[in-house]
């Protein structure tokens, strides 16, 4: 007995195919499903299994969760268990798709099902990195570890090139895992693939911090945000950009510590951190060494955040590249057991319909 997700990774699907039940080499009939979509599914979920959809004829988006993707025949979807999905097919016949309830399949095998790799799932826009370099010397919050790298293998010696690093959790740019300000909330392993990508807003308050450094994203500031641009949708995955990142990789400017050691960049208000919890953001990001201002003390925003299991993004790069809304965002952390967070790779993805807006 296989799993689908190791068979499909053997077998790619092509456009026509049929996937004969017995070559799976399982026998519930009733774990296969073929199923019609002619213009609008409903939203539902399934409690009992998680759900692997091959999309065989038709063309559409398929909304899952907090989730938007464009579909063409031949995508492959894994859909956990309990997450509300729908499709909109938009080719003139019915849509057909295959849908596999996974767990008889994979129940000979200890692996847990896993996310079937798919181009189909995010079309090919244009894509933007969002995250500093790692090098010796880059700014860290007081008590920071440095960031150093040492050669283990050389082409000269060993023939071969590999390094041994030393950096903490929060060096240069990093996810902070509920867990960070939260005793109990989610370590970094335990930060699931959907919070990880979502739809990316990005709200401005350079203005602001032009006149004062020790300026924060407000209420206000996302009401206005609102009001040009609709709701914050839930799921989103919410950028600040202050205008800090050009400061970078000078630690003195960065920090921008007063004569009292007291340090004075732009953060997030926690009345602000508030009303993005009740907006059901899943992720909030910054350009500066910290989501609390530098003058914070308390650390508001970091507890209102990590106590909501909203993860944090911090020392963010190109965010003045970036449109108000209209992209994906994925920031990915290494996955260290327990950890308090981790350095992450953060990258914008333009959707190619999100391109023609
Ligand atoms: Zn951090």
């Amino acid at each position: 007995m296989i799993s689908l997700s190791s068979w499909l990774k053997r077998h790619p699907l092509e456009d026509g195919q049929e996937i004969r039940v017995d070559e799976l080499g399982r026998s519930e009939s009733d774990s296969l499903h073929v199923v019609q979509i002619r213009t609008k599914e409903e939203p539902h979920a399934y409690d009992r299994n998680d759900l692997v959809a091959i999309l065989k004829r038709g063309e559409g988006t398929l909304f899952l969760g907090s989730r938007k993707m464009r579909l063409v025949p031949g995508s492959i979807v894994y859909i956990p268990k309990g997450i509300t999905h729908s499709f909109i097919n938009k080719s003139p016949r019915p849509a057909v798709a295959l849908v596999v309830f996974s767990p008889p399949l994979g129940a000979a095998e200890p692996e847990p099902p896993t996310p079937v790799p798919s181009a189909g799932n995010i079309q090919g826009g244009p894509i933007l990195d969002l995250t500093q370099e790692l090098v010796e010397g880059i700014p860290l919050f007081p008590g920071g570890v440095p960031f150093r790298k040492e050669a283990v293998a050389r082409f000269e010696k060993e023939g071969y090139l590999a390094y041994r690093l030393e950096l903490g959790e929060h060096t240069g740019t990093h996810l902070d895992a509920p867990a960070h300000f939260w005793a109990g909330g989610q370590a970094a392993h335990e930060i699931s693939p959907e919070q990880m990508i979502g739809p990316g807003i990005c709200v401005s308050i350079v203005k602001k911090v032009e006149k004062d450094p020790d300026a924060v994203l407000d209420v206000k500031d996302l009401m206005e945000w609102e009001k040009s641009n609709g709701s914050i949708p839930a799921g989103a995955h919410l950028l600040i950009q202050t205008g800090w990142s050009s400061r970078w990789p000078d630690e003195k400017a960065y920090r921008n510590s007063d004569p009292k050691g007291k340090m004075h960049f732009p953060g997030i208000s926690p009345q602000g951190a508030r009303l993005l919890v009740d907006r059901r953001a899943v992720a909030v990001g910054i350009d500066t060494l910290s989501i609390d201002p530098g003058a914070s003390t308390q650390f508001e925003a970091h507890r209102i955040l990590s106590r909501a299991n909203i993860v944090i993004l911090e020392n963010l790069n190109n965010l003045d590249r970036l449109p108000a809304k209209g992209f994906t965002l994925v920031a990915a952390p290494l996955k260290i057991r327990g950890g308090s967070g981790g350095p992450a790779r953060v990258l914008a993805i333009f959707s190619r319909e999100e391109e023609q807006r």
